[in-house]
């Protein structure tokens, strides 16, 4: 196979897995809630088709075009390629998809990339096996989701100790070709629409965690005893004109749970090899995925910048000065990102072995600094929409030939929009940052990449291990400090 269309997706995922949703056992591929997530989710797959001069590439082994998402970083030009094609898939959701399938194929290109380190220490099976894992990607363009955190349920303890480690996943037995692990991960975004879990290293892990929870495999979904654990789906039915992202953009998140799962070897990339485990995640991991983060917050922050300054000429507010700050602000979190992403990619480099990310700095730094920007984005839409994001008829009411031409009447913008461009207007808004949908994709951003103060604390410390601090210092002495 290559690069699929939505059809071939849909196709793959009538495969029997397991799949919980309130108190029900659902089949994905036919649960009628579900119907608008899987919809635009082929219709991802069909964009890579409609815009296949951004998205797709041909594979260097078959020549068949594959994502260009699948590509493995050797040149500054695939990092251009890259770039392009991260933009494209970003715009098919306004960036509210967070976990469409080029996200996760980052990270496993990232990993072929950086194939040095699973042979460091001369053993090539890991490798090998990662290689053609990568290779069924390619050749099948399957979707992976991912999960890499443990359930910390009790947070004054370390995330492995006490309860935290009797929960987390890890091997209970052997075979002589295969692994049996037992245990629960968090939180797999897209995890019943996928086709494979990938499950590897999260945060670097200290010399005495069990080796037998320093893992990396990845299995298809329909996999025995692996059970997918849905929230409550926010998905709605109705014409993308009243609710543009919740009636296709659900990217379903889940608590998985492996009840005894038994995965092959040929599956298991990390058994027990904590340098490997830790090696990835420290050398150039951040970097090569935050990439494709960062476009897809760019692309976001953007949209929401300009949702803003349509509705504030929908209401004549755009000059008040107190509604430009703010329209001034947005713009400048879109801008600070787009300009994190070029000073990363005008100062990447060969992180090992030819793999060529970009400079992680600015993207860690960005990460850090955008959940209190998406959040804030929110916020300013909520204030800049006011009381207008609900007064908003449906495509339907306002057809009606009872209430239709009141609301007509009564419900325009300024300037001479109509009533109807205003309702759609406001409800997409509405749905971007305050439906049930809206309010899971702030928590996205808040956590997707572990939450602010986590990601602040590593910043510094890498800073303080990459940098000799000296000028300060300098500056101190000179006035006497020591
Ligand atoms: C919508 C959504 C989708 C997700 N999708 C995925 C997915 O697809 N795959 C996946 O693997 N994971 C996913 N995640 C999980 C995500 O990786 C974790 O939720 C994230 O790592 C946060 O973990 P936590 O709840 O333990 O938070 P913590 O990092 O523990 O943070 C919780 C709070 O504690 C505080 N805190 C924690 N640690 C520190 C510290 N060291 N210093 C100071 N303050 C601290 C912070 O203020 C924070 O607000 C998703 C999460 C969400 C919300």
């Amino acid at each position: 196979m290559t690069a699929r269309t939505g059809k071939q997706y849909l196709d793959g995922l009538r495969d029997g897995r397991v799949v919980w949703l309130g108190n029900q056992k659902v089949d994905v591929s036919t649960h009628p809630a579900m119907a608008g997530s899987l919809s635009g989710m082929a219709g991802y797959f069909d964009w890579q088709h409609a815009h296949a001069e951004d998205c797709l590439v041909p594979d260097p082994v078959t020549g068949a075009p594959m994502s260009a998402s699948l590509i493995v970083p050797k040149t500054p030009d695939d990092l251009r390629r890259r770039n392009r094609a991260f933009d494209r898939f970003a715009r098919y959701s306004a960036g509210m998809l967070g976990r469409t399938p080029d996200y996760v194929n980052v990270t496993l290109a990232g990993f072929i990339a950086r194939g040095d380190i699973f042979t460091a220490k001369g053993d090539t099976v890991f490798a090998e096996r990662l290689h053609r894992f990568y290779r069924e990607v390619v050749e099948g363009d399957l979707s992976m989701t991912h999960t890499i955190i443990h359930p910390v349920v009790d947070k004054a303890i370390g995330d492995t100790q006490g309860i935290n480690g009797e929960l987390a996943l890890k091997v209970v037995r052997r075979t002589n070709d295969s692994i049996v692990v037992r245990g629960a991960k968090i939180l797999a975004t897209l995890g019943p629409f996928a086709d494979e879990l990938f499950v590897y290293p999260g945060q670097p892990q200290p010399p005495t965690i069990d080796p037998n929870m320093v893992l990396a495999f990845s299995i298809p979904m329909k996999t025995k005893g692996l059970i997918t654990v849905c929230r409550d789906h926010y998905g709605v039915a109705g014409p993308a004109g009243d609710k543009p992202f919740s009636s296709r953009f659900d990217e379903q998140d889940a608590f998985m749970i492996f009840d005894d799962v038994e995965i092959p070897m040929e599956r298991v990339f990390i058994d027990g090899d904590l340098d490997v485990y830790n090696g990835l995640m420290r050398q150039g991991w951040a970097a090569n995925i935050m990439q494709q983060t960062c476009i897809r917050a760019a692309v976001k922050l953007e949209f929401a910048y300009e949702l803003c300054v349509r509705m504030a000429k929908a209401t004549n507010s755009d000059k008040r000065p107190d509604v430009a700050a703010m329209l001034g602000e947005l713009w400048g979190y879109a801008t600070l990102t787009r300009s994190a992403i070029r000073a990363a990619e005008a100062d990447a480099r060969d992180w090992g072995n030819g793999a060529f990310f970009a400079d992680d700095r600015p993207l860690r730094a960005t990460r850090s600094m955008m959940p209190g920007w998406m959040v804030r984005a929110n916020d300013i839409i909520k204030t800049v929409g006011s009381h207008n994001l609900l007064a908003t008829p449906s495509l339907e009411a306002l057809d009606n030939p009872e209430i239709g031409p009141l609301l007509n009447a009564y419900m325009p913008g300024a300037n001479g929009m109509s009533a109807r461009e205003r309702s759609k207007l406001f409800r997409a808004a509405w749905d971007f940052a305050g439906s049930a949908l809206g309010g899971r994709s702030e928590l996205y951003e808040r956590f997707y990449l572990a939450s602010a103060p986590r990601n602040q604390a590593l910043d510094h410390t890498i800073a303080q291990m990459e940098r000799p601090w000296e000028a300060l210092p300098d500056m101190l002495k000179a006035a006497g400090i020591h």
